[in-house]
């Protein structure tokens, strides 16, 4: 049971997850995503008699409820942009496949930086780490109210 046990650790505390009673077997209306057996996860097949519901993850899109934000500075960002972009999208993909409800709500190119927000603080650490891995620079991730969100900035200026 390591992988309930790993889910409840990470949602424990989350009000978008505690607050439904989730039937088993159910299926996400809006990104298909399936909850059975205590846990989120991509249905290789469809899945009869599922109840409809709206996953914790697309809750938190729709109501624009992060658990994460990520800053990417500094002019090696401007020059590099289309390269940090790509990052973004391909470590949300990975992140995505073994954690279906790490995803990322918004990414805005704003004056001289990328904002990112993120629907768990999980997978804005994974996209500030895979930049840095990356691209090195500077990394810094900061939890503002404990464990339950973060504020990560990475920044390379040359
Ligand atoms: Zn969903």
């Amino acid at each position: 049971m390591a992988r309930l046990d790993r889910l409840i650790q990470e949602y424990v505390h989350d009000p978008y997850f505690v607050r439904e009673k989730y039937l088993d077997p159910s299926v996400c209306g809006s990104c298909g995503v399936l909850f059975r057996g205590g846990i989120f996860e991509w249905p290789d097949k469809k899945v009869e008699n599922a109840a409809k519901i709206t996953c914790p993850a697309c809750r938190r899109i729709k109501d624009n409820y992060e658990g994460g934000r990520v800053f990417f500075e500094g002019s090696f960002m401007v020059e590099h942009k289309d390269e940090i972009l790509n990052i973004l999208r391909n470590t949300e993909e990975i992140e995505k496949k073994h954690r279906p409800l790490e995803r990322i709500i918004s990414i805005l190119e704003e004056q001289g930086r990328i904002n990112v927000a993120t629907t768990y603080e999980h997978i804005a650490r994974r996209i500030g780490e895979a930049v840095h891995k990356a691209c090195k620079g500077e990394l810094r991730i900061h939890y503002p109210e404990g464990q339950k969100y973060v504020r990560i900035l990475w920044r390379r200026g040359d």
